[in-house]
Parts: C-alpha cells; structure tokens; sequence
C-alpha cells in the first residue's frame, strides 16, 4: 500500500489534497517522498514564515523540546513570560492570551467582547458585526461569524449573535449598529475571501465608530500579521489600533499557535475560570515565536518583503494571462483571464511549484525570508505554465 492509500484509508476526507507526500523540506524548498523537489510560494498557507526549518527556528524550537516541552497554565514558564513580552513590544499591545490556531483566537477575542459589554451592560448586547465574505475560522462560533453563506450549512443550529454587513460600505454598518452590538471584527485583507484589502478610509471610520459607541473593534490578522504584509501588524499599515488584534498562522513559524492581544483597558475582562486552553502558551509553541520575532521584527526585514512582494507584482504584471493582482507585501491575490487558477494549483505542482488558491484567484504566501532567485524560480514557472 503506498502513503496515500494508507493516509486514506484513516484519515477522514475533509481536503481536497494534491498527491504529494511532503517529506521534508529545506530552505524554501519542499522535498516529497520520491525525492522531488518543490519551490514553495505558500508555505503551508502562510505559517511556515521562515521557510522550512530555518536553522536558527530549528535551533530554538528543539533546545525547548530538550528542556521542557509542555506544563500546565496552573504553573509559570519563561519562555511564555518572554514571548508575550517580546509580542507586546512588537505589536504595541498589554495583555495576551495563547491559544493553539486562528479560530480559538478569534474565539477568544468575541468571549472577550461579549463579556465586556456584559459586564458594563448586562445581558442583550452581545451582537458582533462581520463582513460579508470574510472568514474566521472553523469552530461552529468562528464559523457563524464567517461571513460567507457556503460555510453555513449542515451543522445547525449556528451560533446567535453575528450579523454580516457589506465591505466598504459605511452606510450598511451605521444601518446596523444598534443597542444590541459589542463588536465589529474584520480582516483587512479578506484572505480565504479572494486577497481584497478593505479600504483605508473604511477602517479609519470603522475605527471611529467602534470608539463612539464603546463598541470593541477586533481585527482579525491570523492570515495577515507577523510580517506578512511588510509591517509586523497590518493595521500599522492602515494607521489603526483595534482593541483586540487576533494573530496565529505565520506567528511561531510553523508550530500551532494562536494570540488574543488587546490593551490594558481590555486586559482585565476574562479573569480566572473564565477562559482557558490546556495547549496554549506552549513552550515549544513560544519558543518558535521568539525566534520568528527575532527575524521578522527589524525594518529592514520588513522592508524586503514589502519589496519583494513589489518584485513579484512587477514580474506577473508582464503576464499576458494575468489580469490583476491585488494584495499586499507577499499576502499577493492574482486573477486570470482565461485559465482556471485550481487548474494552475495541479499543474504547478506536477511543476515543482507550491501556490495556493482563494476563491477564483491564485493566493501567493511565499515564505518571508525567500530570495530573489528562489522567488525567480518559482515565478517563471509559474508564467510559463500561465502563457503556454
Ligand atoms: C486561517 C484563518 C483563520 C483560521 O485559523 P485556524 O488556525 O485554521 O483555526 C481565521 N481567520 C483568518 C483570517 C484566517 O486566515
């Protein structure tokens, strides 16, 4: 019986998955267990931030492991008393909660808002405004928040409480607000929605609202934080600082992670038994953080991959197939004008070429620390099975 067929014949069917056995990688690359070799432009849908097995990640994550992999959140640790810190300084945010992925993050931050406007306005406020095609997660209550009716189907009954408004539509949200809301969440660059970036003025009055009302604005960066965007936070880019920020995919480099950051004037609203995760805050989980941190968080770093994500656009737009690319720093949305991007996603990796696909566009979430050439490699193969 080869892999597959083993892998199949225990694993639920959950992915539509490509035939490749992954074995290791190194670097950029993605090496199957035939020995082929692949140029990654996904990274294991943006949490492999530092490529694979980056020497000094590598480094960090297994010392832990050698020295203490997991303790309970009734006792203390270092390595979460550092990572937390080091989170704070980078994102300008007080108090953190750890999670293991993007949906308990998120879970975290709508507990978090429904409790604060439960404590100050009891019960009957607990409404949180999504957009339309946004995604949030997995869990029955991240999925009731997912803006997206695809996502809403078979498990009922969902979970009370989310109304979905339009994107870039102010009129539509100030429709909405009410006395019953305590939140409005969004992503600014809706991921799995396709890469469209929310406009700017949008979120400066999103931002506005939120603060007029006492109304918890929560952006959701799972897909766009830790660097992916060129600063380390996607709100520094739009000039934003939400109450709570949810962050997890990129952030620890590849091991399962996921924070609820807000300020002080928050920090104080789940207290004891009222949330928790056995998992989270892991030491190996945090100690990949740091060194992620410690790479990503320079301007210099920062700057290169909003460069680098330029380069790619410039290089495509040359493209006769392609029609558009939106997106920011390498978190990069490409329409086409003719050919199917899931056709593209097979092709490419008969090709030796990892991508990624969102909606009806080609999704590129290149590692953060790829070169030019790597990224040279990847893209010609990527236009010559686009052009042939
Ligand atoms: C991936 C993603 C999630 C879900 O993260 P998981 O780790 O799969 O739970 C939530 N929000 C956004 C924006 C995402 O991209």
């Amino acid at each position: 019986m080869n892999t597959i067929e083993q892998f199949n014949s225990h694993v639920m069917q959950t992915y539509g998955r490509l035939p490749i056995v992954a074995e290791k990688g190194d670097g950029r690359t993605c090496i199957d267990e035939n020995g082929k070799v692949y140029i990654d432009l996904g990274s294991g849908i943006g949490t492999n931030s530092l490529g694979y097995c980056d020497e000094d990640w590598a480094k960090a994550v297994s010392e832990q492991a050698f020295k203490l992999q997991h303790t309970s959140n009734y006792y203390y640790t270092k390595v979460q008393a550092d990572f937390a810190e080091r989170l704070c300084n980078v994102t300008g945010y007080d108090k953190i909660f750890f999670g293991n992925s993007g949906a308990e993050a998120n879970e975290c931050a709508i507990k978090l808002a429904r409790k604060y406007s439960f404590d100050k306005y009891g019960m009957d406020r607990h409404n949180i405004i999504t957009l339309v095609n946004s995604f949030h997660g997995r869990t029955l209550c991240t999925l009731s928040a997912t803006g997206q009716d695809s996502f809403h189907n078979y498990f009922f009954p969902f979970v009370e409480g989310f109304i979905n408004v339009n994107a870039n539509d102010i009129q539509d949200l100030k429709s909405k607000l009410d006395g019953s809301i305590c939140a409005i969440m969004v992503e600014f660059i809706q991921g799995e929605g396709g890469v469209i970036p929310l406009d700017r003025e949008y979120i400066k009055e999103v931002e506005n609202i939120c603060k007029e009302n006492d109304i918890l604005f929560i952006a959701d960066e799972v897909q766009t934080g830790a660097g992916r965007t060129g600063t380390f936070l996607t709100s520094q880019a739009f000039g934003v600082k939400p109450d709570v920020t949810t962050m997890a995919k990129g952030l620890a480099g590849g091991v399962p992670i996921g924070v609820c950051l807000t300020t002080n004037q928050f920090g104080d609203v789940l207290v004891k038994g009222t949330h928790g995760s056995t998992f989270g805050g892991n030491p190996l989980a945090c100690a990949g953080g740091i060194a992620v941190i410690d790479k990503v968080a320079t301007p210099h770093f920062l700057d290169e991959v909003t460069k680098k994500g330029e380069y790619i656009k410039e290089k495509l737009s040359k493209c006769s197939e392609v029609d558009n690319i939106c997106g920011m720093g390498l978190m990069l949305g490409i329409s086409l004008k003719t050919k199917k991007a899931s056709d593209i996603l097979v092709k490419a990796c008969d090709n030796g070429l990892l991508i990624l696909t969102a909606k009806e566009k080609i999704r590129l979430l290149p590692p953060l620390n790829i070169t030019y050439d790597e990224l040279d490699m990847g893209l010609n193969i990527l236009i010559r099975l686009l052009e042939e």
